[in-house]
């Protein structure tokens, strides 16, 4: 088997606890973990995956030191990366990534990113100038839509069960482009200039109080949709001139930009599209979103496959706005981390097989 140190993908599970719905019906945990191993079993089936975290303990300051404090150090040595929170609604993404700040709570692993960032680049100053820029951006029915717009803060969903559109005279709808580096944009969308921690803070909260709570019979918009929370990491770091002859300590430092941006992921409900209103209007929603989720989970599959990276196979970004967007953050130099989130309840069993064996493609 691969090592996880060969694989540019990590994937690792959380099991969240059985909870008060769940326990109500009288619902079984149904997911074991084999002990001392990170193997997950739900009746014959057995997965291994790099990590998994349960329920007991505190999973996510291990989750956090494990899998994510390596990707804030990545950042400040120029590497992107992507963190991926998939599984099926009610599963536990948001509470993992903590992009749902409903009651303040801070243990999610994006309060916990800012922590690290703001302390690292406090220990760094004398070394680098540092400037950080945060974007949050929603993808519903292959559509941007920007969660830090000033504009359109809080604004309802339409009767018809849309997303209200925000129509501000000539302002361009927001475009995923790509330079001649390689480098991917939004083009259009708020880009927030941050430089305290509180500051941070309060774009992680104002855009998941953005992020539109319409609902229906069975879904609501957030779970149908991918919020993209993204940290991009300038600095001017001041280095010695790289020529061996030039050893003389008085000589003026040289200057050395870098840039590299780390994006935290709440993907979409991975459970089946499902013909939810009367009406089926969210028929195509369900489908879109599925294109995304698909097309992920072929370039991490196209990523993992070790030989076939070698042979510079093709990776199908373009299938989606979703894999565009991530392009220049997933494979490459850039890392990446996929939590697949489960529920231990008997009755999404069939749910759950489905998430691991997604996860378990991208190792
Ligand atoms: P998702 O974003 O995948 O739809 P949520 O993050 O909203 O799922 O979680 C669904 C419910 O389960 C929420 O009430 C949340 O508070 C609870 N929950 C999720 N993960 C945990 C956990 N690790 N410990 C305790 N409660 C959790
Ligand atoms: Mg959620």
């Amino acid at each position: 088997m691969d090592t996880a140190e060969d694989c540019c993908v990590k994937v690792a599970v959380h099991i969240r606890p059985l909870i008060g719905d769940e326990r109500l019906q009288g619902c079984k945990d149904c997911v074991t973990i084999v002990p001392g191993k990170p193997q997950v079993q739900l009746g014959t089936h057995s997965f291994t995956f790099d990590h998994v975290y349960g329920s007991s303990g505190s999973p996510s300051s291990a989750m956090f030191e494990e899998c994510i404090a390596p990707l804030v150090d990545g950042l400040f040595q120029g590497y992107n990366a992507t963190v991926l929170a998939y599984g099926q609604t009610g599963s536990g993404k948001t509470y993992t990534m903590g992009t749902g700040f409903r009651d303040g709570c801070q243990t999610g692993l994006i309060p916990q990113v800012m922590n690290a960032l703001f302390s690292k680049i406090e220990m760094s100053k004398h070394q680098a100038e540092f400037q950080l820029h945060v974007s949050f951006i929603e993808i519903l029915k292959e559509e941007v839509r920007d969660l830090l717009d000033p504009t359109s803060m809080g604004k309802p969903e339409t009767a018809n069960g849309h997303a209200a559109k925000v129509t501000v005279p000539g302002k361009p709808p927001i475009q995923i482009r790509e330079n001649s580096n390689g480098v991917i944009t939004l083009a259009g969308s708020t880009e927030v200039a941050v430089s305290t921690l509180k500051e941070m803070a309060t774009c992680l909260e104002q855009g998941s109080l953005s992020r539109a709570t319409g609902s229906t019979n069975m879904n609501n918009q957030s779970s149908r949709s991918h919020a993209i929370f993204t940290i991009t990491l300038e600095q001017m770091r001041k280095v010695h001139p790289a020529s061996p002859g030039n050893a003389n300590p008085n000589e003026d430092l040289a200057e050395e930009y870098l840039c590299a941006k780390l994006h935290l992921v709440d993907l979409a409900g991975s459970e089946r599209a499902k013909r939810t209103g009367s009406d089926g209007l969210r028929f195509k929603e369900g489908v879109h979103i599925n294109k995304g989720l698909l097309a992920l989970g072929n370039v991490i599959s196209a990523l993992g496959d070790e030989k076939k990276r070698k042979e510079g196979m093709h990776v199908p970004y373009r299938d989606s706005k979703l894999t565009r967007l991530l392009q220049d953050s997933l494979g490459g130099n850039s890392r990446t981390v996929m939590i697949a989130c489960i529920s231990p309840a008997d009755i999404n069993a069939e749910e759950t097989l489905n998430t691991l064996k997604y996860a378990n493609r991208a190792r």
